[in-house]
């Protein structure tokens, strides 16, 4: 998509700290941390938000929640983390590009909302 900033961190064009990577799946670091690791986890191919996830192949749905684990270890988050896709206004999505927070390495508040 043209003018999706995540679709211009994807291919590059804005840089970004990248975390993983493979066929479909990317992910970075927020740039403005929540949690002393907080990377962000998007579908390369451009859905507007978890409401959307069924107009992606099911190989990439599935890539999505098998990042999630590799990702997670990866960053050492043996202790347990969160994950947040916010959809919509209702949840206060600031970026139309599917996107799971991940959000680890300290205790999380007991409430989600
Ligand atoms: P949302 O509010 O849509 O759930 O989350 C969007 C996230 O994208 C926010 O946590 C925000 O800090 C992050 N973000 C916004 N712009 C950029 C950027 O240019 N680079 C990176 N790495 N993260 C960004
Ligand atoms: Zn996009």
């Amino acid at each position: 998509m043209n003018d999706c900033l995540f679709c211009k961190i994807i291919a590059g064009d804005i840089p970004s700290t990248k975390v993983y990577e493979d066929e479909s799946c990317f992910a970075f670091r927020d740039i403005n941390p929540q949690a002393p690791t907080h990377v962000l986890l998007v579908p390369k191919a451009h859905v507007g938000s978890i409401a959307e996830a069924n107009a992606l192949p099911l190989e990439t749905q599935a890539a999505l929640f098998a990042a999630i684990p590799k990702i997670a270890a990866q960053e050492g988050l043996t202790n347990g983390f969160r994950i947040v896709s916010n959809c919509g206004p209702d949840a206060c999505q600031s970026v139309p590009h599917l996107h799971f927070h991940i959000l680890g390495g300290r205790q999380m508040a007991d409430q989600m909302a």
